[in-house]
């Protein structure tokens, strides 16, 4: 048995430096949570960029940095301010992201940031191949990372390659128009298992490669010469028991024990019990549809002017790529939106949208999940969206009210949520209607379902049905079956 080697844009460990000390503070994220059972023991290893470039590490504490990675299990990629610019900023953010995500009017096609991708790619691969020797096991995770399956494989034809798209994979129509689209799946083509969020996604990818490689696909198996590629979905969950027993937790604490939030939170709900909260949680990205949410949500103000002063919609938006352009004006945009729907409803007594943009620490995340009577998420675009199932697994009475695009790869799984489409205000608005009114049993019978599923196929269970079918895969390819 080799050892497991994980792979992504990102380690899944912060680093502190002060004072010439440094501290590796491991991350909390889902993806870390998931492959605890892959990433365990001093048979693995995870490869990333730090977050700081080489401009900001001072040299002589490289080996105290390198000591401290490795105590997390982990090794750095090192990446220069330049290409962190073009690899990470430039072509998976600017070019890749916004296609995949069907934002086509703002893909850039620029050649500078595909040669950056290029030499980026081949340094995670060559960190891949300083490490790595016949029968290992490799997990390439991303879209920043597509290219490095293929660049491995290259040297190293005996490891097992596993590759994970995050994100969505767009229709052939939308992929052909990539300048570099062969390139791209020839990437990830180095890999012996491709998996996506949903089968939609995959039935898009084994399309662009039957129509822009004519390469035989049969089923979900992909043939290259005598290497056989298997491409399959699997739906990633969360950690359900921490955001169930976080809840829980939350439920018996004290009032004086509550946070500042929490208490502000109880003190609206008693001025007006039937008061509804609206909740709304996204990075502050443009394929989260925040700023046609809040359309939609004057709208419903309008064609339901009896909830006025009975709603308060509560968005959290996250601060994100804030030196993208794109993302400084949606920034503009919403600030804006939220002054001007604000100014035309409020009242004395009622401000219907409380805006944040910031992020939000575990335990206020879990006052507002807990305390709201609705979560409203309605991503123009989503790979999975982890928000709605974060949402379900906090609501331990199982009351609330989940409203969700179907263009959020979490839907598939989410059938007994009030699934719109967000571009449809009129569906919305009704919706926003049907979530105020619905008998607790309904509420009830729809998130015992919800919870039931998302307990059983949660982040572990993920990561392990991936590893198992990467393994199969290898045995049937070895066995030319
Ligand atoms: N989140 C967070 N801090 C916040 C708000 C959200 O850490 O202030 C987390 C949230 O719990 C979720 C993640 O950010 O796990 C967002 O994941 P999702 O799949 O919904 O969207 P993404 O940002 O990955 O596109």
């Amino acid at each position: 048995m080799g050892k497991t080697i994980i792979i992504s844009n990102r380690l899944p460990v912060q680093l502190q430096i002060s004072n010439g000390d440094i501290t590796a503070i491991p991350s909390v994220g889902g993806l870390a949570t998931g492959m605890k059972s892959v990433h365990s023991g001093g048979d693995s290893l995870w490869i990333g960029w730090s977050g700081l470039t080489e401009e900001d590490i001072p040299k002589e504490l490289e080996p105290k940095i390198d000591a401290a990675l490795a105590e997390h299990g982990s090794s750095k990629v090192k990446l220069t301010e330049e290409e962190v610019d073009g690899f990470y900023y430039g072509f998976s953010n600017r070019t890749i992201w916004p296609l995949f995500h069907y934002f086509l009017e703002y893909s850039e096609f620029q050649l500078a940031y595909w040669e950056s991708y290029k030499k980026v790619n081949q340094k995670f691969a060559d960190a891949i191949l300083a490490n790595t020797e016949d029968g290992d096991t490799i997990w390439v995770h991303d879209y920043q990372l597509m290219l490095v399956p293929q660049m491995v494989r290259k040297e190293r034809p005996n490891v097992s390659i596993g590759f994970f798209l995050h994100i969505p994979f767009p229709s052939f129509e939308i992929f052909r128009t990539l300048p570099w689209r062969e390139e791209l799946l020839e990437g990830v083509l180095g890999s012996d298992l491709i998996g996506f969020h949903t089968y939609d996604y995959e039935r898009h990818f084994l399309s662009s490669v039957r129509r822009l490689l004519g390469l035989e696909v049969s089923f979900n198996d992909i043939t290259m010469g005598d290497h056989v590629i298997k491409v399959d979905s699997f739906p990633m969950g969360i950690d359900y028991k921490k955001f169930s027993d976080a809840a829980k937790i939350h439920y018996n604490r004290a009032e004086s024990e509550q946070s500042e939030l929490q208490q502000r939170l109880n003190t609206h709900k008693e001025t007006d019990p039937d008061a509804k909260f609206i909740l709304s949680i996204d990075r502050l990205d443009y394929s989260k549809g925040i700023a046609k949410r809040l359309n939609a949500f004057e709208y419903f103000l309008n064609k339901y002017p009896q909830y006025k002063e009975k709603v308060r919609l509560i968005i959290l938006a996250v601060p994100s790529r804030s030196n993208v352009p794109q993302y400084q004006l949606l920034k503009r945009e919403i600030d804006e939106l939220v002054g001007r729907i604000n100014g035309e409803f409020s009242t004395v007594s009622w401000t219907p949208i409380w805006y944040f943009y910031r992020s939000m620490p575990f335990e206020n995340l879990i006052d507002l999940y807990t305390s709201s009577d609705i979560a409203w998420l309605t991503p123009l675009r989503d790979g999975m969206n982890l928000v709605a199932k974060e949402y379900i697994a906090t609501r331990t009475d199982q009351t609330g009210v989940l409203i969700l695009s179907e263009m959020a790869g979490s839907a598939n799984e989410m059938n007994e949520s009030l699934l719109v489409n967000p571009n449809n205000f009129e569906q919305t608005a009704d919706a926003l209607d049907e979530a105020i009114n619905m008998p607790v049993e309904e509420q009830k019978a729809r998130n015992s379902v919800l919870q039931k599923r998302l307990a059983r196929y949660n982040v572990e269970k993920w990561a392990n049905d991936f590893m198992t079918s990467l393994k199969s895969q290898k045995e049937r390819e070895a066995a030319n079956v």
